[in-house]
Formats: structure tokens, sequence, C-alpha cells
């Protein structure tokens, strides 16, 4: 179904990058906020801006009928959720779709299957997609079924909540006597956290990297895959800096496994922009959950490929066909991403305020996808982002190079930032190699503080 204006449901940088694909695309955009972002700059931009409530997400991004309203007061005729918030709600794809809107993003009932982390996991074993051992289903209320369960796996392992997401929902259990205590812990947390107390167990990786597949499909069948990214570099299962290609990655192994996740969707009969989150560890890959929306991370696939996947997602809602197929995409150079966020760079504590200076940096290579102007407020509601410095470069090597002098020429005043930790990862010799683990940037850190570093 063919649109004309798209309601932004969602804040922030996000929400601009949509309303520039939105543009790009010659569509309106009506972008709804709450309170406390009525003053950002990023409105403006938009051809419509309409406050839905108070600055707690629950009472506005997060509030579907508000969003409905907005979107029947303003004549919107699709709605793009964004990443977090309601893009990954099943219900809400439903009520968008009953009310006769397009959902910018796959159907519900694929959203509901791979937001159900034991089913997506089902679902992926039987397209032929390798998965991180462990439980096959959901965890028995039984302690002695559990047990039994876990030795089968053998430990290290970790309990993993099925509605988890936001790297919350998770822990690692070393030992036995361990088990109970964890499985009761993340279940509570997963009942109160996800309103789905289910639970499954997996092998506890010690080694892995994060890489995952960009797929991209319309509704004519058409599967793709972008290339892989690394986001490896992570802090509290979060993700810090990512980047692709992937260095070191066997190339055949990744051409294999995009063309298994390419497969897969066409299985499940997938649309829009997606992802595949894979653990890859001595030379196997291990499907560990998929995103079935845009990622924070999108840009150095668009970096190293020369797609608009924003563009292209939204076109492929409209109904219309993918305009290339997978001989055309050919990966160009290497990218970086850093999130800047507003946070202290060591302890990782928020630090919301007045962004009183701020200077973007540029140059070749250089891309900030921000809503920050000076003056802008960084409201305490919200997940602390406020900027992403993405360096493409002929190579590793040049985009490194890029990335550092993109974090010394960047000027932010008023509100604390990780940049500092930027800079510390970009000179930390393993990280500079390549191939570094997912538990490489908390080992550094916790180095940094037993050491005069720290200090
Ligand atoms: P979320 O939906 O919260 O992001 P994921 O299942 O994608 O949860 O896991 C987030 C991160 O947690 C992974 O990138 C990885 O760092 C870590 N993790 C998840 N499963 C495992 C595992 N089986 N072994 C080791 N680390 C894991």
């Amino acid at each position: 179904m063919t649109f004309r204006t798209v309601l932004v449901a969602n804040r922030g940088e996000i929400a601009l990058r949509v309303i520039r694909a939105c543009r790009s695309l010659g569509l309106r955009s009506i972008v709804v906020h709450s309170a406390a972002d009525a003053g950002a700059a990023y409105l403006a931009l938009a051809d419509e801006a309409l406050c839905i409530g108070p600055g707690p997400a629950a009472a506005s991004y997060l509030d579907p009928g508000l969003i409905l309203l907005a979107a029947n007061a303003t004549g919107a005729e699709a709605i793009h959720p964004g990443y977090g918030f309601l893009s990954e709600n099943a219900g809400f794809a439903e009520a968008v779709e009953r009310a006769g809107l397009v959902f910018i993003g796959p159907t519900a009932p694929v959203i509901r299957m791979m937001g159900d982390k034991i089913e997506a996991k089902a679902a992926m074993r039987r397209s032929g997609v390798p998965c991180v051992p462990g439980s096959e289903g959901a965890l028995p209320e039984d302690h002695a079924a559990c047990a039994a369960i876990a030795e089968a796996t053998g430990y290290p392992l970790i309990v993993k909540a099925a509605g988890g997401g936001g790297g919350r929902g998770m822990r690692v259990v070393r030992e036995p006597a361990a088990l109970r205590e964890a499985i009761k812990m993340t279940r509570e947390e997963a009942r109160r956290a996800f309103g789905n107390p289910e639970l499954y167990l997996e092998k506890f990786l010690e080694h892995p990297r994060h890489i995952e597949i960009q797929v991209l499909c319309d509704q004519h069948g058409a599967a793709l895959w972008l290339g892989e990214r690394d986001c490896s570099l992570q802090r509290r299962h979060q993700k810090v800096v990512e980047e692709a290609p992937a260095p070191g990655l066997p190339r055949a192994e990744i051409a294999a496994l995009g063309e298994r996740c390419a497969a897969a969707c066409r299985a499940i009969g997938y649309r829009g922009a997606g992802t595949f989150e894979f653990l890859y560890e001595d030379g196997l890959f291990a499907f560990i959950e998929m995103n079935t929306r845009i990622q924070v991370e999108h840009p150095v696939t668009e970096a190293i490929t020369g797609i608009d996947i924003l563009r292209e997602q939204i076109r492929v809602a409209m109904g219309e066909r993918l305009a290339f197929d997978q001989d055309d995409i050919a990966i160009q150079g290497h990218a970086l991403e850093c999130r800047i966020n507003a946070e202290d760079a060591f302890s990782g504590l928020p630090s919301p305020g007045r962004v009183t200076e701020w200077h973007a940096p540029g140059g070749p290579g250089i891309r900030v996808d921000s809503h920050m102007a000076p003056g802008s407020e960084v409201p305490p509601h919200y997940d602390s982002l406020i900027a992403k410095v993405i360096a493409h470069g002929k190579d590793r090597e040049e985009s490194l190079r890029r990335m550092s002098t993109a974090l010394n020429e960047i000027r932010i005043e008023g509100v604390a930032t990780n940049i500092g930790l930027h800079r510390l990862i970009l000179d930390d010799p393993d990280f500079r190699r390549g191939k570094t683990t997912i538990h490489h940037l908390e080992r550094r850190l916790a180095h940094r503080l037993t050491t005069e570093e720290g200090a």
C-alpha cells in the first residue's frame, strides 16, 4: 500500500534519521514528542510535530493509544517505530494495521515469533541456522528437571528471559550450586520487566565475538543480506563500538551464513530491515536472537554498501521492489561507529542536562548522526545516546585514523560524555589488532581500575 505521510513514533537521532529518509523520498513526516523533548531542534525538520504526553516514556513514546490518536489527528498513513520503544511490540504493529495504517516493519506474527527468543531459536533451527546449544524450549518449574538440562548443557551457562532485551534479563551461572537462585532471580526480573516469566538457558561462551548479519526484504520474495557487522565491544551486554566488515573473518563462511539468513527470511515471510545476531567462537557461528527493526549501528553497513537502509525500509513498506539484487551488493572499505552517550565515561552513570556547547566533527569519511545543537536538553527519561560518529575509510587503518581525528575534534560541554572511553578503546592495542571478544572491554576496564591508569 503506498503512502504519502509517515508518523515518526520515536525521538532523538533515529527520529531525525527517519525524517531525513522521508524527505529523500518526497514523503511528509510528522514527528510525535513528549513534553521533555518539546524544545528539541530536530522537531523543526519534520513537516509537523505533535506533543503527545509528559516526559516519562510510558505516558508518551510507549503509549500505543496516544500514537494512534496522533496518526488519526494528522492524517498519517504509515508509522515508523525507529528502534526501542514500540519497535518490537507485536501488539502495536497489529493495532496499527487494524487502524488501516502501514507499520514500517515486519508483520505482527513475525515480530511476535522473533520477540520470543525461545520461539526464535526454534524457528532458526528449523531453517538450518546454527544456534547456541542449550535448553530446547522453556525451562520447567521443577528444579530437578532444570538441573538436568543445565548438566546436559554444561557449565558455565547463561539463564536468559524469553522476552528479554537491551542486555537485561540474563544471568551467568558458573556452578550447579548457583543455578536455583539464578533462575529464581531472573524469573522475577523477567516477570516484572517483560511481563513474560519464561526462561531458557544457553551455554555461556567464554571468548566469542558478536557478529551480526543485516538483512533487507521486500514483499515480493526478495531477501538480501548486506554484509556483517562486528559489535563485540560491549559493556553490560550493550554495544559501544561497531564496525563493518568484521576484521579477519573467513569471507566464504560469512557468505554462507548470509545466505542462510536470507533463506530463513524467505521461510518466515520476513519483510523490511532486520538483523540476525550471532556469537562466533572457535570458527563456529551460533544464533542468539533476531532484531526485527532498524538498529542503532545500521550506518556502518550503509557506509560500506552505499545503500540507504532507511530509505529502502520505507520503500519496501510501500510495497515497492528492492532495486538491486545480491550480486549488486559490493563491500567498499571499512567503517566504524562510536556511540556517544551522555554519561560518565568510566562509571557509565547517566549525565542528563543542557548541552551548552556542541561542535560536530567532519571531513572526509565522517558522518555524524545526532539530534544535538547548542542548548539541547538531554532529558533524564530516556536512553543516553546523543550522537553516533561513523568513520569510513578505504581500509580499517584509515577508518581508525579518521575516527581518532573526529573524536579529537568533537566538543560537547554541559553534560559528561563517554568520549574518554572511546579514546581509550581506539588506543587499545588489542582493539587495533581487531578480533576482540565480547568480554574484552569489561576486562580492559577492570584492568584500568586496578592500575594507576584508573587513579
Ligand atoms: P539482548 O536482546 O538483551 O541484546 P542478546 O541475547 O542479544 O540480548 O545478548 C546480548 C549480549 O549478551 C550478547 O551480544 C553477548 O555479549 C551476551 N551473551 C548473550 N548470550 C550469550 C552466551 N550464550 N554466551 C556469552 N555471552 C552471551
